[in-house]
């Protein structure tokens, strides 16, 4: 039989590391086995679901490579298979319409408390006469549907990453709603266990593969499938992403939907990685890897039961390994959104040459991509504003003339295109002057940059060099010199 494995986000926010990383190990078991990934977008909330936040989901996944094969397939678009189901479970006799008041449930809770008792339904309204249930609804009161938990029932799966897994159906917390607003003639709204057990059996969904805060559910569910006479998958509960004090990585920890990562200058393929990292190793204990040679290797007995704690400076370790093996070409393409953003003004066509040289130049230092605006800042202005050891620096004897022999050279059409040619104006000029190559060096760094640290002297100098921006600077620092 052939693997079908589903994602079903709910978009009632974006999406979340968590189901990313849930999503993630979904694609490399159905791509390990040779199987269908499904996306599902599970918005039977209408109240909480917002459809910039699908947008945001689809366009995240997509992102991270995480491409599926089937879908999106909306949950509110398929009430009516979710109805049929829970009208074959009542006409069954396996489910029926409770009449319970919002007071009434507290009451019985409260009293459960006073005894020591934990809350559950106590299953009062089972088996209502047709007279009773005529009386609440002549009251006009709203009914839900609640599917019968038998308490001696024991639930039992073998878990892809847990192991032999019970649960006791008396602590499911007593029979289960299923729907809610219904009345007499109306199923009114089907519930979320219920309307996954309908898709995934409608979809032939092989393995549920989904983080661990759904275990209760999944002994809830397994209970459906019975009733509803469907073959019940397996199941792998993933471990949660934790912080790094321990705790379930949640909104209070700030960044966590992958577009915040994507904004912070992380690369998908490195974001991708280390997520994969996230409560799995792989055989080699290889650390550094592309999503399809991960997915040749994946298999569930190398998840770990236990949370996964969140490393940024893994990350960042990775995200920075990514980012140097990048070409210039495609280094460029990355980071021009942020100098865009930081309002540098070039064109990203008449200036591409040396975009693609500013790009290898700063690349090497880059963790994350938005440190680019910061070392590239100097490129694109004529002029720069000198540090006080620049300045210092720009004061020193035999400066003035140093620079006043540079800027001659330029003046008289020196070309400096390659390496080579600035390497042996700098030569000439130490030798003409009788000073020390040091002393060249870094005077001509505290003009150029008015800092005495910085990207490659002679790269930084042959891209301004292009922009006319060094003969500028020469000349400003010359006026600096008797200062
Ligand atoms: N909509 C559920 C969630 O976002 C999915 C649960 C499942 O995978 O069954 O957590």
């Amino acid at each position: 039989m052939s693997v079908r494995v589903r994602i079903a986000p709910s978009p009632t926010g974006s999406l979340h590391i968590g189901t990313a990383r849930t999503a993630l190990f979904n694609w490399l078991f159905a791509r390990h086995q040779g199987g269908q990934f499904i996306l599902r977008i599970e918005d039977t909330d209408q109240s909480r679901s917002r459809p910039e936040f699908t947008q945001n989901i689809l366009e995240g996944l997509q992102w991270l490579g995480l491409n599926w094969d089937e879908g999106p397939f909306f949950q509110s678009k398929r009430l009516d298979l979710y109805r049929q189901a829970i009208q074959t479970l009542l006409d069954q006799g396996l489910a029926y319409r409770a009449y319970d008041t919002p007071e009434e449930l507290e009451a019985m809770r409260e009293a459960q408390k006073a005894k020591n008792l934990a809350p559950r339904y106590d299953n009062r309204h089972r088996n209502l006469t047709p007279e009773q249930q005529a009386a609440f609804e002549a009251e006009g009161r709203p009914a839900v549907v609640r599917f019968k938990i038998e308490d001696d029932r024991v639930i039992t799966w073998n878990d892809l990453v847990r192991g032999r897994m019970t649960w006791q159906a008396s602590d499911l917390g007593g029979d289960m709603v299923i729907a809610r607003a219904a009345t007499a003639t109306d199923i009114g709204q089907p519930l979320y266990n219920l309307a996954v057990v309908v898709d995934d059996q409608d979809m032939a969904i092989t393995h549920v593969i989904r983080g661990e805060d759904h275990i209760a559910n999944t002994a809830k569910q397994i209970l459906l499938y019975e009733a509803l006479g469907a073959a019940v998958p397996e199941f792998a509960h993933t471990p949660l992403i934790l912080n790094t004090a321990g705790q379930k990585l949640s909104k209070r920890d700030g960044v966590t939907s992958i577009s915040d990562f994507q904004q912070m200058g992380f690369t998908a393929p490195a974001l991708a990685n280390y997520m994969t990292l996230l409560g799995w190793s792989p055989p080699d204990a290889e650390e550094l890897f592309t999503l399809a040679d991960a997915a040749e290797k994946f298999s569930f007995d190398r998840v770990n039961k236990a949370g996964a704690k969140f490393d940024w400076d893994k990350l960042d370790w990775l995200n920075s390994q990514y980012l140097h093996q990048l070409s210039a070409n495609n280094l460029t393409d990355s980071l021009i959104p942020y100098w865009r953003e930081a309002k540098y003004s070039f064109d990203p066509e008449t200036d591409r040459p040396w975009l693609e040289q500013l790009a290898a130049l700063v690349g090497p230092s880059l963790t994350r991509l938005p440190e680019a605006v910061g070392l590239s800042r100097f490129f694109f202005t004529p002029t720069v504003e000198f540090s006080d050891a620049a300045k210092t620096q720009v004061q020193q004897a035999g400066v003035a003339e140093i620079l006043q022999a540079i800027l001659a050279a330029l003046k008289a059409g020196e070309s400096l295109t390659q390496a080579d040619a600035v390497k042996a104006l700098v030569t000439q000029v130490t030798k003409a002057q009788g000073v020390k190559k040091g002393l060249v060096m870094r005077s001509l760094r505290a003009a150029l940059m008015g800092d005495m640290q910085g990207p490659d002297l002679v790269d930084s100098w042959l891209i301004l060099h292009q922009r006319g921006f060094d003969q500028t600077r020469f000349e400003y620092a010359l006026t600096l010199c008797s200062e």
